[in-house]
């Protein structure tokens, strides 16, 4: 398997214990870990707290693919190629549907301001109170004005 597997290894350096990426095996298909194990950067992991490198030598299984059958080879390729362009398909729609979820949130904040402060000014400052009336009827005021608590300064909601 290329999957990583972390393995708790304690820093030589300042004793801290890290979880190093390390690999049973590796495929020639998979360039990255190819390149790393060719330089040797594979078995050199860095500690989380005080940044030293160290180099710590793992038996790894390498399959060259190519070598064993170039047919499996190119298979393999196509594979992760078409692995590759699903993912980034995926991400492409995963991120338009973000940006869809957030314009929507914008225009949902917008109503909402729109109604608080419409056309940026308070409610009670724009709109008047005679469809309100026409609607609730003229003792209105008279059950506003009983419900008004002189102590409370705030804001409050009424049902009517
Ligand atoms: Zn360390």
């Amino acid at each position: 398997m290329t999957a990583p597997s972390p393995r708790p290894t304690q820093c030589p350096h300042c004793g801290y214990d890290n979880d190093v990426e390390t690999f049973e095996s590796i495929t020639s298909h998979d360039r990255q870990l190819r390149e790393r194990l060719v330089s040797g950067a594979l078995w050199t992991w860095r500690c989380a707290k005080c940044a030293k490198d160290t180099v710590s030598l793992y038996p790894v299984l390498y399959h060259d693919m190519r070598a064993f059958d170039p047919t499996l080879g190119h298979a393999l390729e196509n594979s992760v190629k078409k692995i590759r362009y699903q993912m980034e398909k995926m991400g492409r729609k995963a991120g338009w549907e973000a940006m869809r979820r957030e314009a929507r949130a914008s225009r949902d904040a917008d109503s909402l301001i729109g109604l608080l402060y419409p056309e940026r000014h308070l409610q009670e400052r724009l709109y008047t109170m005679l469809p309100i009336l026409a609607r609730h009827g003229l003792d209105l005021v008279g059950t506003i004005y009983e419900a008004i608590e002189l102590g409370c300064p705030d804001h409050r909601v009424m049902v009517v």
